[in-house]
This record gives C-alpha cells, sequence and structure tokens, in this order.
C-alpha cells in the first residue's frame, strides 16, 4: 500500500498454495453466524451475527455522517465522525498500535520453555531499548573507542592517537560495523548479469546529512562522555567537522551520478587509480565471504570515486575521524528510546524473531490461506482486463499476461518464517549479558545483519525472504521481483477477517492486493518485465497510449492540488485497483453461481455493492491530522478515496449518482 522499493532484485517463485473450497455456499455456512431477515433482500434475506460482522458494523455506524449525501461527499459520508470516535490518527495506525500492544504483552511475559535464543534476544533489546535510567556513555564510548576513537573528545590533549591503518582499512571497518553514509554505501544487490541474475557488490556515492543544528545536540553530549572535557576546544573541532563534511559536500554537489555497469573486479581494478578499493574490498570481506577478481562490482559514478580521495589527505586524518565517530553516535542516537520507536526498530532489526514469537500466537493459518485465494483471483481479474484492453498490441498484451501468470506473492508471512537454519543464520547472536549497553546490543545486531547481507555475494540470490519488516499493516510490491508481499498487520478489523462476508473482503485487503499488483503496470512498475529485469517490453505506439491515457490522471489530481506527476503511480493502483477488486469479487460470486452473503448487522437495506464501496472507503478513515511530507507519492486519505469514486462507474452506478454530483462527472480516467 505504501512502499514501491525501486531497487530490489529477486526473481520468483509461487508462495503458498492454497485450496479453494469445493463449495461457496458450504464455506459460508461454516463461517456466518447469521439470522433470517426479509429485510435483507440483497443478502438473501440473511444478517451476519458473528463478532466480527457486529463489531465492523459498529465502526461503520461510530465513523460515518448520515447526513451527508455519498454522491457530494463520500470520504466524509463515511469518516465524517472518525475524529470524534477514533483516538488514533488513522486505522493504520491504530492497527500499528494493536500489533505492538500484543507484541509488548508477549515480550513481557515469561519466556516459553525451549524459547529459541533469537527470541530470549528481543526480550533482552526491547527491556534494555525501553531502560531510561542506565548510563548509556559508556556504552558509547566502547563503540567509539572500537572505531579508533572520537579526537574531539580528547581536545587540546593528546589523548587521541591516529590511527595507524590506511584510509580503505579504516572506511571499510565503519562499514563492516554501521551501515552509514560513510563517503559511500555498499550494498549486496541483485542484477542480471552474464545472462543470469547474480548478487552483485554495488558501491553509491552518499552524502549524509549534517549541519549546524546537528552540531548543538552533539556539543551536549561531550561532557557527558567525559566531564573533564575542554568544551570551547571539543566544539571548535565539531565546527572543523563540520566545515570538513561542507568540503565533502562540494565535491558530491558537483559529480554526476551515473550508473557503471556491473563488472567484475577484474575490469574495475584500474578505474580507481588513487583509492585502493580492492585493499577496501578485503578487509570489508574479510572472514565474511572471498573478495576476488571475479567478484561482480558496480560503481554509481565513477567520476565521484576518482575524486573522492582527494579528501583523504594525510593531514585529514583527525577530522576524518571525528566525522566517523560523529555520524556513528548520530546513528545510534538515532533510535528514541520510546515505546513506539523500540517496537519500530526491533521489528526492523529482528523481523523474523519477533514476527515468530507474534505468529506462533496470533495467526489464523485459514485465514492466511483465504487471503491467498484472494490474490489469485485479483490475478485472473487483471489477465482477463488485459486480453480486452483493445488499445494494446498482441505483443505488449502478451508480455503483459506473462508478467501476471510470472507474478510471485506472498501473503501474512514469509515461506521461511520458521525454517530455523535461516534465522540461526541471521540471528544466531550471543545473548546479551546485564552489563551490555542498549546501544552495543543495537550494534551486534546490525553488525550481525550487514555481515549476513555481505556473504550474499556468489551466492544463489535469495527469493523467498522479506526484506522489509513482516509485523507491519501495509503491503508493496517489488518491481525487480516481480513480486507482491501483504505483511501481517493486515489481518485485523478493518482491513480483513475471514469471518466477514467477501464483499467487506474484497473491497479492504482485496483492494489492497489489487493496488500493490497495479504498480506492476504503472509509469515506473510497467518498465520491468515479469522477471524483474529492467527492459521495456512495451511497443512504441501502446507506450504513447498509455501515457495518454494516465496523463487523464496527472491532470485530475493536479486539479485537486496534489502533485498529480509524483503521485501517478499510485493514483494509477488505487484506480485500477478498485475495479480489479471489484471484477475479483464479482467473479467470486460467479463461480458460485447464486451466491449471497449476509447483510452486516443495521445494514440489510443496503445493497452488495453499496457496502463494498462502504467499506473500501471506511478503511481510509483518518483524522485528518497525519503529517503530509511533499515527497511522499500517495495523496492525502481524502483525496484517495474521492478520486476513486469519481473514476468509478460501479460507484456511481451503486449509488445512483445524479449525472451532475460531485462524486460522479462526465469525465473519468481509466487504463483498463
Ligand atoms: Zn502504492
Amino acid at each position: 500500500m505504501v512502499n514501491t522499493p525501486v531497487k530490489w532484485l529477486f526473481i520468483l517463485p509461487i508462495l503458498f498454495l492454497a485450496i479453494f473450497p469445493t463449495s461457496q455456499a458450504a464455506f459460508a455456512d461454516d463461517v456466518y453466524k447469521s439470522i433470517e431477515n426479509p429485510e435483507a433482500k440483497a443478502f438473501g434475506n440473511r444478517v451476519c451475527t458473528n463478532k466480527e460482522c457486529a463489531k465492523l458494523a459498529a465502526m461503520l455506524i461510530h465513523n460515518r455522517n448520515e447526513k451527508i449525501n455519498p454522491c457530494e461527499d463520500f470520504g466524509a459520508y463515511g469518516c465524517g465522525n472518525f475524529k470524534i470516535t477514533s483516538n488514533e490518527k488513522s486505522y493504520l495506525l491504530e492497527g500499528t498500535q494493536s500489533i505492538h500492544r500484543k507484541l509488548k504483552r508477549i515480550l513481557e511475559s515469561s519466556p516459553e520453555p525451549n524459547e529459541k535464543q533469537w527470541c530470549n534476544l528481543a526480550r533482552s533489546f526491547y527491556k534494555k531499548c525501553l531502560d531510561t535510567t542506565s548510563d548509556v556513555y559508556p556504552g558509547l564510548r566502547v563503540l567509539l573507542d572500537e572505531i579508533g576513537g572520537w579526537p574531539a573528545l580528547a581536545a587540546g590533549t593528546s589523548d587521541w592517537t591516529e590511527f595507524d591503518e590506511s584510509f580503505e582499512e579504516y572506511i571499510a571497518n565503519i562499514h563492516r560495523k554501521y551501515q552509514l553514509d560513510f563517503f559511500f554505501k555498499v550494498k549486496v544487490f541483485n542484477v542480471k548479469h552474464d545472462n543470469r541474475r547474480q548478487n552483485i557488490i554495488q558501491v553509491t556515492p552518499t552524502l549524509v546529512e549534517f549541519n549546524s543544528s546537528h552540531l548543538n545536540d552533539l556539543s551536549k553530549h561531550g561532557s557527558r562522555f567525559n566531564p573533564k572535557l575542554n568544551i570551547e576546544q571539543f566544539d571548535a573541532e565539531l565546527v572543523e567537522t563540520l566545515t570538513f563534511h561542507g568540503e565533502h559536500k562540494v565535491l558530491y554537489d558537483n559529480t554526476s551520478i551515473s550508473l557503471q555497469f556491473p563488472g567484475t573486479w577484474y575490469h574495475y581494478n584500474y578505474e580507481f587509480p588513487n583509492f585502493d578499493f580492492e585493499k577496501y574490498f578485503t578487509r570489508l570481506f574479510d572472514g565474511i565471504a572471498l573478495f576476488d577478481r571475479e567478484t561482480v562490482v558496480a560503481f554509481e559514478s565513477a567520476e565521484y570515486f576518482r575524486q573522492f580521495h582527494k579528501l583523504l589527505r594525510p593531514e585529514n586524518r583527525r577530522k576524518v575521524a571525528n566525522l566517523a565517530s560523529v555520524l556513528v553516535l548520530r546513528h545510534l542516537l538515532d533510535i528514541p528510546k520510546t515505546e513506539q520507536s523500540c517496537m519500530y526498530y526491533m521489528n526492523s532489526a529482528l523481523k523474523y524473531p519477533t514476527a515468530q514469537m507474534y505468529i506462533e500466537k496470533h495467526m489464523d493459518r485459514d485465514a492466511v490461506l483465504k487471503a491467498t485465494e484472494m490474490v489469485k483471483l485479483v490475478k485472473e481479474e487483471l489477465r482477463e482486463s488485459l486480453k480486452n484492453a483493445s488499445w494494446l498490441d498482441d505483443q505488449t498484451r502478451a508480455n503483459a499476461i506473462l508478467k501476471v501468470d510470472k507474478m510471485a506473492y506472498s501473503v501474512g508471512y514469509p515461506e521461511n518464517l520458521f525454517n530455523d537454519t535461516y534465522v540461526e543464520d541471521n540471528w544466531n547472536i550471543p545473548p546479551s549479558p546485564s552489563s551490555e549497553s542498549f546501544y552495543q546490543l543495537a550494534a551486534r545486531i546490525e553488525r550481525k545483519l550487514i555481515a549476513s547481507s555481505l556473504s550474499q555475494i556468489k551466492r544463489q540470490p535469495d527469493t523467498i525472504s522479506w526484506e522489509m519488516p513482516i509485523l507491519m499493516v501495509n503491503a508493496y510490491y517489488y518491481p525487480t521481483k516481480n513480486k507482491v508481499v501483504i505483511q501481517q498487520g493486515l489481518f485485523q478489523l478493518p482491513f480483513y477477517d475471514k469471518n466477514l462476508p467477501d464483499y467487506v473482503n474484497y473491497a479492504t485487503m482485496g483492494f489492497i492486493v489489487s493496488h500493490e499488483i497495479m504498480h506492476a503496470f504503472d509509469n515506473q512498475g510497467r518498465f520491468y518485465d515479469a522477471f524483474g529485469n529492467d527492459v521495456n517490453w512495451w511497443e512504441n505506439a501502446t507506450s504513447v497510449k498509455y501515457d495518454e491515457k494516465t496523463s487523464c490522471y496527472v491532470k485530475q489530481y493536479t486539479d485537486e492540488g496534489v502533485d498529480g506527476m509524483l503521485t501517478l503511480g499510485e493514483n494509477i493502483a488505487d484506480n485500477v485497483g478498485i475495479k480489479l477488486a471489484y471484477g475479483a469479487y464479482k467473479r467470486l460470486l460467479k463461480r458460485s453461481g447464486e451466491y449471497t452473503e449476509p447483510a452486516l448487522p443495521t445494514f440489510e437495506k443496503f445493497s452488495m455493492e453499496q457496502m463494498f464501496f462502504i467499506v473500501y472507503n471506511h478503511q481510509w478513515c483518518s483524522n485528518g491530522q497525519i503529517e503530509v511530507d511533499a515527497n511522499d507519492p500517495h495523496p492525502p486519505e481524502d483525496i484517495r478515496v474521492k478520486m476513486v469514486a469519481r473514476n468509478s462507474k460501479h460507484f456511481s452506478k451503486a449509488f445512483n449518482c445524479e449525472k451532475t454530483s460531485p462524486m460522479n462527472p462526465e469525465e473519468k480516467c481509466s487504463i483498463w
């Protein structure tokens, strides 16, 4: 729903096998507790009375504003009272809080017998993260000493000893320990090279943000490390560090960034005579993986890497060490020690351990299987839409259908979540002794993760593991993997429950699935093929038609005051997404013959089609106080709902909106 990472590359197996129930009607009887009610004509005279239906109905009633005509302002009709009834900014945040509460209960309970070591590590991590009474400075000092010490803490004395290794080894040592933007970034990356997918090393120039306000923050820490510190001289060294960083900024800003093609180190070896990358890589991979001349590397911006050695003059050793220390310190102190941020950080750094603990307690396997079926039906619907889109030429259509066929999906949790060999490879970290500070523990975990990632070079690309946290209320599509991932947090109200009617589940999670799948065909995703390769598979004339069709959204959203170009991918995903979800739901009904589902209590007089849009709208309820980020490609929630309704013929038909009504304008945008 939110993220479309563009720089990940893997290929695809289809995950999770699911079995379709032999009879939908029999399946429905198992799920719903319902009563007869002749008022619910559109629902086969049945009203669902189970806990989930009652709960969702209560939410809908609480949040809507019935006085508003849905054809006038659909968003306000469904969510007008949300700000009065909810303590949270949105359901996305409310869902996150709910997961955090459940996880907190698990972490604070007594360990299970035979609990895995990594679960214990999560308990220690959480406890230490929340501990605000211990003095963190001795632990931070140890970490700074491990990278050769922070010279500014010895300002005015001769207590700092200049590191005696080369700049190459010094920088490699920091990159082994911390994932931070220290002159450049190194990542293991999966690309197509020599006609096969390979894990290669990508080296990217970076510039960390560091300014005078950061300087003031850091200045406060000096005397906490060393009460006898000469503050004046310490501050002077910080200013000098900022000036040095400014020199780096000038160099960085004045070099162009362009992707260099992957090549073996043998090929690159002679490109950068002034920085010994071989020495750097040898130190970086020492004890982790074999770096040799056959290792494939891609440098972004050869120009930068031919020049940045100018900063690494022998007289700059102290400045480089100061900059490294400042960056490490900022990196570590970046984890605010609040319950929320500890949870977020932990769900990222220890994503498999925490997800194992959570999912063992809270996962409903049937719910996951049912949601997986939904993904298959949405794919089927998209395949059909592509077949019927007359503006596609035959070759582009065939390429598009192949992309749908090959699209992988992972629903609820990764297939290897309980594969202890995998989890052990990545999170087999010795227990945290009581003397270890939170930051030392966080650094140890980070080092293990960096080493695990670097160890992937020359290995087969991993197509199964999730890169993003599992316990999130979200979903995403990876263009370079051609894969949709539905995260665990969506398995709760108002997004999904297996005991709710399908018109609810298809309008909520079904829409989210469809939205993500459409990212494969949005204005960026469409340039990746069925195998995640960055190739243009569109015939030129068809590409021109695509641009014409999508320019309709650009104009429409720009007229609403949002950046129509920046948000185009999301808008395509939203508008086609709702159509796919609706079509997939209709497909489900058709498959089961005369099948109808029960009404939600007190919603007997609505139609199933109206309910579909009402619950779709409802999942987007927010109190309007979510901070707007100018670079966010997602438009605000109210605009998302409004525009989807305005472009949807199904919506205006369901609510019988007059042609002149605001939610039913003459001009509608559509792709297929
Ligand atoms: Zn999206």
